[in-house]
């Protein structure tokens, strides 16, 4: 995998973040890497109801699909207060979107110990037991 690319997806993600957030220290964004190279940003509004509420992974997901572009990494970050930028793996809804991408999509996930410091997954790492595999053997292709 391109180390410079992925490394650039989570700065296009950080620097989302401090670009429209300047004065607004707790808030989050997610950046996509797709299969042309492009990277591509999100963040979620605050919605008057909260139950509308999406994951700032959401519109870059969308884009991708705009796009016509596979997914190849994602990344969520999350500025504390203390302007550290937590990384965030992907929540239960949002794998199960990433999983359209197949088990090679590559997700960030903290470190042992650092939780501001990006180490790289597979879906298939995350989701060792994923519900699609058992159909996936029958049809010999992952996950779909
Ligand atoms: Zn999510």
């Amino acid at each position: 995998m391109d180390e410079k690319a992925l490394n650039d997806t989570v700065s296009a993600c950080r620097t989302l973040i401090e670009s429209r957030f300047p004065d607004d220290p707790e808030r989050g964004a997610a950046a996509v890497l797709l299969g042309d190279g492009t990277i591509v940003t999100g963040t979620s509004p605050d919605f008057n109801n909260p139950s509308t509420a999406v994951c700032h992974e959401l519109e870059p997901y969308c884009a991708a699909f705009r796009l016509g572009q596979k997914i190849i990494a994602s990344v969520c970050l999350h500025r504390t207060p203390e302007g550290k930028f937590l990384v965030l793996s992907p929540c239960g809804v949002c794998r199960e979107r990433l999983a359209d991408q197949g088990p090679d999509v590559l997700v960030a996930v903290a470190a042992d110990r650092d939780p501001t410091r990006v180490r790289w997954l597979t879906l298939a790492e995350l989701l060792p037991h994923y519900w699609l595999t058992a159909f996936a053997e029958e049809a010999a292709t992952p996950w779909v």
